[in-house]
This record gives structure tokens, sequence and C-alpha cells, in this order.
């Protein structure tokens, strides 16, 4: 089902909206204008889909030397909250776009919306309508069945504008009424069969407080929102090209400024869900520990992971844009993390399972500080002094009593190097009072000290390690996919989507080690931990002086890796 690897991943992606932009800016449809919108509305946090919208519109706006408005689509109080109307502005100002003052509210619009609707009644289209939510579900008919008229649909102008003034002034009760587009019952599209415009809510909304008793459905509020705004290109996604029609039947009718409405395919992404009400239902069923838990596929979630603006935004533009649903392979999203961090991250050295490493004949309090080099990659970041010590820490996995015969690093008689420091050689095991290893005893070659050895010697691994007299005690959380199941969404099996979360997508160490230089990184700071993977700090849980770590990304594409063995 996958499509996207990074290997055979385009490098010139393609997108029609682009073509299509370019083609009205030559033929100077709109008057040589571009204008979009980015239009969410404020009942969950943003997303990777959202990232992909976010891209295209605010993208298409400075290819074209247009202007991208954000405006939130505040329409529905029952579900909306102030808490993700400022977590929303909040991501999108951090993946590097920016509104200036062009912040927008549907709510703002209410009464013009609203205004428009009178017009519409005035002109015998639109009609107040009492069947109930059942019955108007009843009348509308099938796809294969025309639908049936409402008995309320040839009331009287007056009696129209009287009872939808009494609908605002909130003399109905919620469900008895609601305003209709008078269209078509028997259209071929079921979204032109009189759909609804207006219900009423007694409910207060997060701005406009108790002054509106009636709320405007999303389809009849929205291409009026981006009328009133000069928008040329309302870019939605594919879902709603059968509502097009209605789209363009308001503007239509009431005359006003009409932007193209333009559908592309929705991003969904492979191991994760991408829907608000199936990440709602995460939150609230305590499956994640917020909106921001590092598993979640929303930008606050990728954030505290350790995701850069920058490799958000390329795989946004790898990914391309089409007309056809696909299933994004969440290892082009890793790849592109995984590129970004490579050029800017910091090398640093942490053991995260440690094993006691004793270098016998290294002079008991002597402590010396070696040259650490701080980004291969790039020259510029320089070195830093790591100290040494007669007791240090390596990986427990670095090291076997009895080692098979691919096993290149540490084992009883046998000789590695420790990264810019010395060769040890492992002299003997010491074990607990259970038989287990408590530490090893090694002796090390002074003449290696950040080097080769002068005879030539060579020695087959090279392993991290942490001066255990200076290390910075941390946990670290290495994160695995949410979901077992490559498309949650539609599993075929009749199951819950939640049956596929994945029991081990965290793993909680908490006797780390780290050099001590990270004992004043800041939160939110990434690292590569040298062979390891690249982490951040954790901007929630972190102490000062007791870093916590997020693993962003493993080191290696082990996963596509073991896909193309298992593919073989
Ligand atoms: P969800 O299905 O996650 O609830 P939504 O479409 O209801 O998403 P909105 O807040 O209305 O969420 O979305 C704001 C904008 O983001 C819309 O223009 C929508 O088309 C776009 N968008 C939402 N999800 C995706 C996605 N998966 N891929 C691309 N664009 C998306
Ligand atoms: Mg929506």
């Amino acid at each position: 089902m996958t499509n996207q690897n990074p290997e055979t991943a385009p490098s010139a992606p393609s997108n029609f909206i682009r073509q299509i932009a370019a083609e009205d800016m030559q033929t100077g449809k709109f008057g040589g204008r571009l204008m979009t919108r980015f239009p969410p509305e404020p009942n969950g946090y943003l997303h990777i889909g959202h990232a992909k919208s976010i891209c295209l519109n605010f993208g298409l706006a400075d290819e074209f030397k247009g202007l991208c408005n954000f405006r939130f689509d505040d329409t529905n109080p029952s579900k909306e909250d102030i808490e993700y109307v400022e977590s929303i502005m909040e991501d999108v100002h951090w993946l590097g776009f920016d509104w200036a003052d062009r912040l927008y509210y549907a709510s703002d619009y209410f009464e013009r919306i609203y205004e428009h609707a009178v017009q519409l009644i005035k002109a015998g289209k639109a009609y107040v309508c009492d069947l109930n939510a059942d019955q108007i579900r009843e009348y509308r008919g099938t796809l294969t069945q025309p639908g049936k008229e409402s008995p309320f649909r040839n009331r009287s102008i007056d009696e129209n504008l009287d009872l939808f003034r009494r609908m605002r002034d909130g003399e109905f009760e919620d469900g008895s009424r609601v305003l209709r587009a008078k269209i078509d019952m028997s259209s071929g599209n079921i979204n032109m069969r009189d759909p609804v415009m207006y219900r009423i809510k007694k409910e207060d909304h997060h701005r406009t407080g108790d002054k509106w008793r009636i709320y405007p459905m999303y389809d009849y509020a929205h291409p009026l929102s981006d009328s009133y705004e000069g928008i040329t290109h309302s870019i939605c996604t594919i879902e709603y090209e059968d509502h097009r029609p209605l789209y363009d039947w308001f503007l239509d009718e009431l005359g006003i400024h009409h932007p193209q409405q333009i559908e592309f395919a929705r991003l969904n992404m492979s191991y994760t869900v991408l829907s608000k009400r199936r990440l709602l239902r995460l939150v609230n069923e305590g499956h994640v520990s917020g909106w921001n838990d590092p598993r979640m596929p929303t930008l606050a979630g990728m954030r505290r992971r350790g995701y850069t603006p920058a490799a958000i935004r390329n795989f946004c533009e790898r990914i391309g844009v089409g007309k056809k649903e696909s299933l994004v392979d969440i290892a082009l999203l890793e790849y592109c993390v995984r590129e970004d961090l490579n050029k800017k991250a910091p090398r640093v050295m942490a053991v995260l399972r440690p094993l006691k490493v004793v270098i016998t004949n290294y002079p008991e309090g002597q402590e010396e500080f070696l040259d650490a080099i701080n980004n291969p990659e790039d020259p510029a970041a320089g070195t830093r002094k790591v100290p040494f010590s007669k007791e240090l820490y390596i990986e427990r996995d670095d090291f076997m009593e009895a080692p098979p015969k691919q096993f290149f690093r540490l084992a009883p008689g046998r000789e590695v190097r420790l990264r810019y420091a010395y060769f040890i050689k492992c002299e003997s095991v010491v074990k607990d009072e259970r038989g287990e290893i408590k530490e090893i005893h090694c002796t090390y070659d002074p003449a290696t000290r950040g080097g080769d050895a002068p005879d030539g010697r060579k020695v087959k691994a090279t392993l991290h390690w942490v001066s255990a007299r200076h290390a910075v005690g941390s946990e670290v959380r290495l994160y695995d996919a949410l979901f077992t199941k490559d498309n949650p969404n539609d599993s075929g099996e009749g199951k819950d989507f939640t049956s596929y979360l994945n029991p081990k997508s965290v793993e909680t160490l908490d006797r780390c080690y780290l050099e001590p230089g990270l004992k004043d990184a800041e939160p939110g700071d990434g690292f590569q931990f040298e062979r390891l993977g690249y982490f951040c700090v954790d901007t929630a849980d972190s102490k000062p002086g007791r870093p916590v770590f997020n693993r962003t990304v493993t080191l290696k594409d082990e996963w596509a890796k073991l896909q193309k063995a298992s593919s073989k």
C-alpha cells in the first residue's frame, strides 16, 4: 500500500495546484492576483496533515508574490476551545509561516453571513424548515432515490423573514427549526438537496459569547468567508469535491466575489491516524499523555519529540500535491528529520544502558580532558573537551562475555577504541552474587591517546563512553510507532483503530548517563547521541540539572532496512 519510499520518492514532486496558479497568473484571472488561506477549525491541535495544507497555501502565496490569510473557521461552538486557538497559532508560527496582520475569524463575519442569508430569503432562495433532523434525513433521499420536498418549502418570504429573525432572537428550541437553501430536492448531488444553512444552538461561543443563538453551517459560512477576504484559490481536501457546486451556488446567487475552489488529496501516513476526532479519542481515553505526547502526529507532539520545522517543510514538499489519496510511508518523514538533524545536531556521548568499566592501570583520582568533534558535517561547530577518568560507563550491548563470531566489540581479552580517548583491553569480568555482570576491568594503552597505536595494531570497534564521576544522570525515552498496523484507520476487520495501538510505543530508561556538558542543555535542544540516534531535551518533564531526553529518531533507517530484508 505504501508508495513513498526515500529511495524512490521523486526529487521534483508534482504539484498540480502550482500549475493552475501559474496559469491563472498568466491569463490574468483574478486580475493577476493570488490569495490563499489556511482555515483551521479550532477543535483540536494541528497535525502533520494540516502541515501539508499550511505549506501548500503559504508556499503558493510566497511563490506567486500573493498573500495567505490565516482564518479560524469557528462556526461550531460546541467543539471549539480557546486552548486550540492558541496552540494552532503557535504551531503555524513554529512551522515557519507568518500571516502578519491577516488573522481572521469566521465568527467576525457572523453579522454579514446573517445578512446574506436574509438576502437569499428575500430572493426566494432560502426558507425556514420545521422538520427535525431525522425527518430532514429521511426526506433527503439517497444516491439512487430523489428527495422529497419539505412541506415548509413554500412558506412566504415574509413568514421566512419573521421566523428566521425569531430563530436569531432565541425564541425557538435547539433542533426545532433550521434555515435551508432552496435548491433542488431531485439533484443527483445530495449536497444540493436543500442543504441546511443555519441551525439553532443555544450555546455560548468562545468569541461572540451569548450574542448568537443560531450558527451557520460550514458549507454556507465557508464560501462567504473566502469571498469576503478576496480569496482567489480556495484549496481544500478532496472530500469537498462534491460540495463545490454548493460553494459555487451560494456565491453566484449572492453575486459576490467568487474564488475558485480546488481540491487535493489529504495526507494519510502509515502507522498513524490523522483525524482530529481520532486524535481527541487518544487523548481523552488516556492512550497518550496529551495532544503534545511525543508519539502523536500533531505538530506539538513532533516539536516535543525533536522534529524540526525544516524537516517537516521538506517532507511536505517531497510528498507533492495530487488528487489521488495514498498512504505516505512514515519512514519518509523520519528520513527528512534525520537528513536535517545530521546537518545541524551537535554530537555528544551518552550511555543509555550502562555497564561500568574500571581502567585498572589508570591512576586513581586522575582526570583529563580530551578533544571531541562537535559535528563532522559542520567544521564551524568546532570541538569540546570531554573528561576521562578511571571509572567509565559503556553501553551494556557493547560487551559480550562469550561473543559469537560476528560480534566485534568488547569481550574478554579483546581490545577496542574508546572514541576520542584510548584503546582499552578487557582483562576480567566482575560478577555479583547472582552471577550478573557488575563491572568489567580493563587496561588502557596511554600511547593511543586520541589516535592510533604507534605500533600499528588495529581494533575492530570504536565505542562511546562517559566518565562515571563526571556523568549527568538522565531519563531517556525511546519512541516507536503508535500503531502496529500500517493503516489503522481502515482495518477491514471491523475493529476499532485503538485495538492496533502499539503496546511498546515508548520505552523509558531511567538510569542513563550523559557527558557533563549536557547538564545545562535547554529544553528543546537537540543532539546526536553518537551511535544511538537523535535526541532532544523534553520540554515538559526536564528539571534543571536533570534533563529528560526524547529519542527523536534512530540513526539509521533500521526500519526501512528490515522491510527491504523481509521483502527479499
Ligand atoms: P480532521 O479530519 O483532522 O479533523 P479537518 O479537515 O476537519 O481535519 P480543519 O481544521 O478543518 O480540519 O482543517 C484545516 C485545513 O487543513 C483544511 O483546509 C483541510 O483541508 C486541511 N487538512 C486537514 N487535514 C488534512 C490532511 N490530512 N491532509 C491535508 N490537508 C488537511
Ligand atoms: Mg474541517
